[in-house]
């Protein structure tokens, strides 16, 4: 323990000096002050155990020093004595008191009083910090304490503990909000095997780095814990669906699936993991971790290194959104894709004009043809679009430089008017000459175009200034800015099949004409989609509309297939 120090007040030098020499055995270092303001600025920078305060000075005296320590939180309780040549009135003694002196001492002052009352307060000063000691030391313990009860020793992970404490507070939290959240149990596979071939050192180890892989894919908010042996539960919070999940438990997955390392050994295990929904599939924190639970033996059983939703249909489609996911990412490689073309037709003559290029995935040996309208948004979500649809333009162009009067159009997907790629892919081809300008349409889903924001922020206003034209596609279903259509040169509109195939019906015919005066009134072309019937493409024909696609003309078809159609006539 450090000497405390003591503060002596006085403006009297001589005061000063005496109260030296008188303490000079006291074990505690003296600091003097010859003025109120110089204590006050002493005692804000030392710890300071005692002051030893005259009454009377100049400036500032003792009572205002006094009153100001007392007014402050970390100078309120240091000990103060007066000392005082005042007349010992009941006045001035409650003067004192009441400004926070805790005792006097009358000048002239007894040097053998003085030095008891100093030792007194010191043996008060000293027990008071060893006291404050152990408090401290018992908190550290205590908090040490709780921490390990609720941690994991080997890992670092919270332990069960602490999980189903967070369980509780993750599920009040989700029904105040009315949220959602994911229960993930992680249960190895093969990690027995692990501790009884290459033993129980390399399995610590392998749990080590495995927890560290698994905490580096949640986000900060989720929580992770080791339930128990090799087992682990996760905590996704606030998600809004359960497709926003499949990812990560990809991620999961693949973490387990890696090849770890102890020493020499190669180690490698896999997991299984069962996800249960809050409030679905269970509202309180046991039947949520029995449903999680149950599901990862459904994991278990569908043959390890996956996950199992608890709820059955849930489960089907996010396992096959997962499949797809990962299998579409090497679609492109394995030559499974493929452009089919549907002729547009010209409804005066009956001749096909031009063509739509659209996107087919059939050959894959797992899925067998899966419709784009189901692996599209799979392949915008996971980044494989902007790669597919490359192929789509090249194919396309392939097709054009065969048939220079056929006018084509393509799809494109919202994310690839963010990125340069297909705008200068597209820039290429006709710098190049590869195609005629006027021969290529950008489709555009009215769907994801309906923003003005990200319309500003995109490729959109580039690729119509290369001159090619640009339509929008399914018009009708989505939230178009009449604005942005003359903003952007948009060309033309293409009405969407499902008003034209209930064709007849009184409210989607009115619809049909009411699009039909839009493109007039902004002076558009117009395609109309999905005719099946002969009832439809006269109705559609009756109101002025020039141009079409449907089953009644042709279905989309192979390149093969289409040219001979072309060659054929319909
Ligand atoms: P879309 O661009 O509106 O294409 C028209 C869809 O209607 C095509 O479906 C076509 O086969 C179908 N269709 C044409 N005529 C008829 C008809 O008379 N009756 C019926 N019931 N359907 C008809 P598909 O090929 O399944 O494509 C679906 C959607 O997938 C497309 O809608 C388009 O949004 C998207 N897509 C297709 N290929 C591509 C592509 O290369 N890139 C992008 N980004 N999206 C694509
Ligand atoms: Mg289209
Ligand atoms: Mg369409």
């Amino acid at each position: 323990m450090n000497e405390p120090n003591i503060l002596i007040v006085d403006d009297m030098k001589a005061n000063l000096l005496s109260l030296q020499k008188i303490l000079k055995s006291t074990p505690a270092t003296i600091i003097e002050a010859d003025s109120g303001n110089k204590a006050l600025t002493i005692v804000l920078e030392n710890d300071i155990a005692l002051i030893l305060l005259d009454v009377n000075m100049p400036e500032m005296d003792g009572y205002e020093v006094a009153s100001f320590l007392r007014d402050h939180e970390t100078t309120k309780d240091i000990p103060i004595v007066f000392m005082t040549a005042l007349d010992r009135t009941t006045e001035n003694t409650l003067k004192g008191y009441m400004s926070g002196a805790i005792d006097f001492m009358y000048k002239p002052i007894d040097p053998q009083v003085l030095r008891s009352k100093v030792e007194a307060f010191l043996d008060i000063h000293n027990a008071k910090i060893q006291l404050s000691q152990e408090v401290n030391l018992r908190k550290l313990s205590e908090d040490k304490a709780i921490f390990l009860a609720e941690h994991d020793q080997l890992t670092g992970l919270g332990n069960r503990r602490l999980f189903h404490k967070k369980l509780k507070e993750e599920i009040s939290r989700a029904k105040r909000h009315t949220s959602k959240f994911a229960l993930l149990f992680l249960d190895l596979d093969g990690f027995k095997n692990v501790n009884d071939t290459v033993g129980h050192d390399a399995g610590d180890s392998l749990l080590k780095d495995l927890s560290k892989s698994f905490k580096a894919q949640i986000r900060e908010f989720d929580t992770i814990a080791r339930y128990g042996g090799d087992e682990f539960v996760i905590i996704l919070s606030g998600i809004e669906n359960e497709e926003e999940i499949v990812p990560k438990l990809s991620s999961l997955i693949e973490c387990a699936s890696k090849e770890y390392r102890f020493e020499e050994e190669r180690l490698s295990v896999g997991v299984s993991i069962g996800v249960a929904i809050y409030p679905e599939h269970g509202e309180n924190d046991t039947q949520l971790l029995s449903s999680a639970d149950s599901a990862m033996y459904e994991a278990k059983k569908d043959g390890k290194d996956c996950f199992h939703f608890y709820n059955d249909v849930l489960n089907t489609k996010l396992k096959r959104i997962m499949r797809i996911d990962t299998l579409i990412k090497h679609a492109l490689e394995k030559n499974e894709l493929e452009v089919y073309y549907q002729g547009v037709i010209d409804l005066k003559s009956n001749t096909i004009i031009g063509a739509e290029a659209l996107l087919r995935w059939q050959k894959n040996e797992e899925l067998g043809f899966v419709s784009p309208e189901e692996f599209i948004p799979i392949a915008e979500a996971n980044g494989s679009i902007h790669k597919i649809g490359i192929f789509v333009l090249q194919e396309t162009v392939a097709f054009m430089k065969k048939h220079k009067d056929l006018k084509l159009a393509i799809n494109a997907s919202k994310a690839q008017f963010t990125k340069a790629l297909f705008y200068e892919t597209l820039k290429k081809y006709i710098d190049n000459k590869d195609i005629k300008v006027e021969n290529i349409e950008v489709e555009i889903t009215e769907r994801v175009m309906f923003d003005e924001h990200d319309l500003e922020n995109s490729y959109v206003g580039k690729i119509s200034q290369l001159g090619v034209s640009l339509s929008i596609d399914d018009f009708g279903t989505g939230f178009s800015s009449l604005g942005c259509l003359k903003t952007y040169s948009i060309d033309r509109l293409k009405i969407d099949k499902s008003f034209v195939m209930s064709i007849p019906n009184k409210e989607d015919e009115a619809l049909c004409r009411a699009i039909l005066s839009i493109a007039d009134a902004l002076s558009l072309s117009l395609i109309a989609e999905g005719i099946e019937t002969k009832e439809q493409r006269d109705f559609l024909l009756e109101n002025g509309c020039l141009l079409a696609q449907g089953y009644y003309f042709c279905k989309p078809m192979s390149e093969n297939k289409f040219r001979e159609l072309l060659k054929r006539g319909l």
